[in-house]
């Protein structure tokens, strides 16, 4: 697919998109469906992104998960046959929060668990320790892969270089990799977003989780709403990303992000349809769910009716393309 069928899709050329995506995922993977149980870690980050609602300045009350409220939510997920957790959190680079996350990771490995990690930018050494305590996995979004547009919304040094450092230091540890971008955010262009799925493409990823844009409440980028298309739009163009990745990229993980269930009650489900095979129950303690806010309206619940699709239970889902990748010896890849 090149650029220009690209386009043509996110334009909505198409009107099968979404149903041949959902069959080139069941071609490729199957229609399995994977659940990682999402334990919000912390809302204390070291960054600024113009867009988040837990960023360095945000005044809202700070908080960090205690080991073993961690723990009580690797249990529910246990008792609950999920095969996978994602912890996530703002990005920090004390060594005792790397000590603690090293030392989590540990004790929860020692239940088979799957473990996916998104802590944003660390250090090859941080990546490393973690990887070797048990993570396999690590989401770090591109955000938007067009450097003026990255920073444009993350105003500091050297910031996208960072970003693509980041996310080859993860290759290099082992890890599978996932990325992704927000859609909809102000300036953005159709462009930008044909040009975010060649560069997934290019970095040969294993997983992606894309989600809307949804204005945070008190961030810089809120007083440029007047910019955006109309919520049901960035859903749209949401579906469109995830089922033109399906085709170009058939076996790779593709997450039904919570935020598009954000804009509509039925969104994960739509993003199932459009060919998504992973969800994120959120398994946070409930106050600090509340208090982690990347955007506004986040859903408190996971819609009951994703349940009833084909839910691998007990499984951990590994990115199908990672075993692929490992097992073609000398494959070259770009990351
Ligand atoms: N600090 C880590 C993980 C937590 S943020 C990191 O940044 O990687 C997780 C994701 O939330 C980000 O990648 C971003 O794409 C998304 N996010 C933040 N603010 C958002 C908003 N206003 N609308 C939609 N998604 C948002
Ligand atoms: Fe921090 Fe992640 Fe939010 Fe950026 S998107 S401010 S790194 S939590």
């Amino acid at each position: 697919m090149n650029r220009g069928d690209i386009l043509e899709l996110l334009r909505g050329g198409d009107k099968q998109l979404f149903a041949r995506a959902a069959a080139a995922r069941d071609a490729a993977i199957g229609p399995a469906i994977y659940l990682r149980g999402l334990i919000e870690y912390s809302n204390i980050c070291s960054k600024d992104c113009l867009y988040c609602g837990i960023r360095k300045s945000s005044i809202s009350g700070k908080y960090t998960l205690e080991s073993k409220q961690i723990l009580r939510a690797v249990k529910y997920a246990i008792n609950n046959n999920y095969g996978s957790i994602v912890l996530q959190g703002g990005e920090n680079y004390a060594p005792a929060h790397i000590d603690k996350i090293e030392h989590i990771v540990r004790e929860i490995s020692k239940t088979g668990l799957g473990i996916t990690l998104s802590l944003g930018e660390q250090s090859p050494e941080t990546y490393r320790r973690w990887f070797e305590a048990g993570a396999s996995r690590y989401l770090l979004r591109i955000e938007a892969s067009d450097r003026a547009l990255y920073e444009k919304i993350h105003p500091y040094d050297d910031s996208y270089d960072r970003r693509l450092k980041a996310l080859r230091d993860l290759r290099e540890a082992g890890y599978q990799v996932g990325t992704g971008v927000m859609i909809g955010v102000p300036f953005q262009t159709v462009e930008n977003l044909a040009n975010d799925l060649i560069f997934m493409r290019e970095m040969d990823i294993d997983m992606c989780g894309m989600g809307p844009y949804i204005v945070a409440e008190n961030t810089p980028l809120a007083a440029y709403s007047a910019l955006l298309e109309p919520e049901e739009m960035r859903l749209e163009m949401t579906l469109r990303m995830i089922a033109i990745l399906r085709l170009m990229m058939p076996d790779i993980n593709i997450a039904a992000t919570t935020a598009l269930q954000a804009i509509d009650p039925d969104g994960r489900l739509r993003a199932i349809d459009a060919g998504a095979n992973v969800v994120m129950p959120n398994l946070t303690p409930t106050d600090a769910k509340k208090a982690y806010t990347l955007y506004k309206n986040k859903p408190m619940e996971l819609d009951m009716r994703i349940l009833e699709r084909n839910v691998q239970y007990g499984e951990r889902g590994d990115s199908a393309h990672f075993s692929a990748r490992k097992s073609s010896c000398g494959s070259e890849n770009n990351l």
